[in-house]
């Protein structure tokens, strides 16, 4: 039996399939057995015990659909750069280094904000200075939006498992 098995990463969905958070292996299986959830992907592993072996599970389903407000996602620097993939918004460079631009400079009130914030690479940031994009000729790849939760799972949390790729759009 493997060791440290609860705390692997289970993924748990709605009863929708939709992707909801990322909880423990121990907290699944009590979610299983509470008759709460179903295991709908399975680990190779098991954990045993006396009286019985378990299936370690990958991905789990909850049998009720449940409202969950939606996770706040920290804006930081390097959410910034996640949720842009690690490329210059203004160039499409993937190799960095990379900063963080204001759309709108701060001091033309710009606000620190997921839409008014990008991944830029140096060359860029520095030849847009304090302008618009628009008085530079610079073009944006994409409008900046706050991540979503399925971005959080992807990007944030990561993807440990290769059996949650179908339920995060990934396959
Ligand atoms: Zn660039």
């Amino acid at each position: 039996m493997e060791k440290n098995w609860q705390n692997r990463q289970v993924l748990v969905l709605n009863q929708n399939y939709e992707p909801l958070i990322v909880t423990n292996a121990k907290k699944a299986i009590i979610l299983v057995y509470g008759e709460k959830a179903e295991i709908v992907e399975k680990n190779e592993r098991f954990i045993c015990s006396i009286y019985v072996k378990i299936p370690l599970p990958s991905v789990v389903r909850l049998l009720r659909y449940i409202h969950a407000p939606k996770k706040h996602i920290m804006l930081s620097r390097r959410n910034i750069i996640k949720r842009d993939q690690h490329t210059c918004q203004y160039c499409g460079d993937t190799k960095g280094p990379f900063t963080v631009d204001h759309v709108i400079p701060k001091h033309r009130g710009g606000p620190d904000t997921w839409e008014n914030l990008v991944c830029a690479c140096v060359s860029c940031n520095m030849r847009k200075g304090n302008r618009l994009p628009e008085e530079v000729n610079m073009h944006l790849m994409k409008l900046p939006r706050r991540p979503n939760h399925l971005f959080q799972i992807q990007h944030i949390i990561g993807i440990p498992d290769v059996r949650w790729k179908p339920y995060l759009f990934l396959d």
